[in-house]
């Protein structure tokens, strides 16, 4: 943060209405330049490590063990207080995203091509806030391990992190996630049992035939007529097989075959790829078989040999109720009647699933206020608003202290 220019912090302290702690509010100042400093200096997956440097060295600097490298650049912190057995697990994403940032601000990214466009320098804040007001104020019994995860667009810090033994080292009874929000109110949070954000899986099919002559297909086996019948039955697995109540989503987004330069050739291979979404992981195996079997099916119409890959990349979100009934507890006690229990799911994906695999889990959606010139995540012009790290670091404070309750 040396040298860092930054404009006064947007904060208005009276027009807040909620309980946010005093320690906290004071803190404020000193997070609102931090955040915009992690804003001036993003880093991309698994590249954090300024950042994860930072948050170490502001950890260790509250009095929390730190543990660092673990999936590449993550961070774990563990802060133990009292004898309580009960522990959790709090998670922040800290990467950028690869690509530029357009809007002028005091605070722009230092770095071409690098831009923290969805917020997560805001996480790594609002964490790091609670971590430092936890410490200091240790008003709990029980352990939390304060998780701060590189990658998480799409390059699989979480799933790393898990490999890395996240929860063999530091076990948790439940694991809590968060997300801005532009949309909702600053004062606002959704806290929502059940499908968060859907599972995101790649499949790619090949159909394999003989290349022959365009005028002479009898003598080939022609791949391209039957990447035509697979393409057109595709959307027959959500219209006619997948039930009509349950969310899903099979797309063909790639595309190859042939060459426009050689009219007259049939080739040998078409290649086709794409995405399946689902909030279940019923429907997603689901996906899964059906787009093999339609392709299996295919291929032995037309006599030719299929190649079928399904990869699994991210599980669904799935809101475990008891961690959503806790973090419901704790968004009421700071956010009073403005906790949304109902909210859309989003058909983007997070790789906290991969947390919430290994312990009941629950991630929630924090209010950022009105999206400033239209710009919403992965926008050229997005920012994430200042004003809601006083809730964020609150709404983590309040779970932790309602959660591991310090005994009488
Ligand atoms: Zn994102
Ligand atoms: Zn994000």
């Amino acid at each position: 943060m040396r040298g860092a220019v930054l404009a006064p912090a947007r904060i208005c302290r009276t027009s807040r209405l909620m309980p946010i702690p005093a320690r906290i509010e004071d803190d404020l100042p000193f997070l609102t330049e931090l955040r915009r400093d992690l804003h001036a200096h993003p880093e991309l997956g698994f590249e954090e490590e300024r950042t994860s440097g930072i948050v170490a060295r502001l950890l260790e600097g509250a009095g929390i063990k730190v543990h660092r490298g673990l999936g590449g650049t993550g961070i774990v912190g563990t802060l133990q207080v009292g004898d309580g057995t009960r522990t959790i697990g709090l998670r922040a994403d800290m990467d950028a995203l690869a690509m530029p940032e357009m809007a002028e601000r005091p605070h722009k990214s230092k770095y071409a091509g690098r831009m923290h466009a969805c917020g997560h320098d805001g996480h790594t804040t609002m964490l790091l806030g609670a971590a430092r007001y936890l410490a200091a104020t240790r008003d709990f019994s029980g352990t939390v391990h304060f998780i701060f995860q590189p990658a998480e667009e799409g390059r699989g810090g979480a799933r790393r992190m898990v490999g890395d033994g996240l929860f063999e080292l530091f076990p948790c009874d439940a694991v809590y996630g968060l997300h801005n929000m532009p949309g909702l109110a600053i004062d606002e949070i959704a806290v929502v049992e059940g499908p968060q954000l859907a599972s995101s899986d790649s499949w790619r099919v090949t159909f394999r035939g003989t290349g022959t002559h365009g005028a002479k297909p009898h003598l080939g086996k022609d791949p391209i007529t039957a990447a035509g019948t697979f393409l057109t039955s595709l959307q027959t697995i959500v219209g006619r097989i997948v039930d009509p109540l349950q969310p899903a989503v099979v797309s063909a987004c790639s595309l190859q075959a042939g060459s426009p330069k050689a009219l007259n050739v049939i080739p040998d291979t078409v290649e086709i790829g794409g995405t399946a979404r689902a909030y279940s992981p019923d429907v997603r195996d689901q996906l899964e078989e059906e787009i093999g079997r339609l392709a299996k099916g295919t291929a032995a119409m037309f006599g030719i040999a299929l190649n079928y890959q399904f990869e699994r990349r991210i599980p669904p979100v799935i809101n475990d109720s008891n961690a959503t009934a806790r973090a419901l507890g704790a968004a009421s006690a700071v956010f009073g009647e403005k906790v949304r229990t109902k909210f859309p799911p989003s058909t983007a994906g997070d790789d906290f699933a991969f947390f919430g695999q290994n312990a009941p889990g629950c991630y929630v959606w924090l209010g950022n206020g009105p999206a400033a010139d239209g710009a919403l995540h992965h926008n050229t012009a997005y920012d994430f608003n200042d004003d809601a790290i006083g809730y964020g670091a609150a709404y983590w404070a309040m779970l932790v202290e309602r959660e591991l309750k310090a005994a009488l």
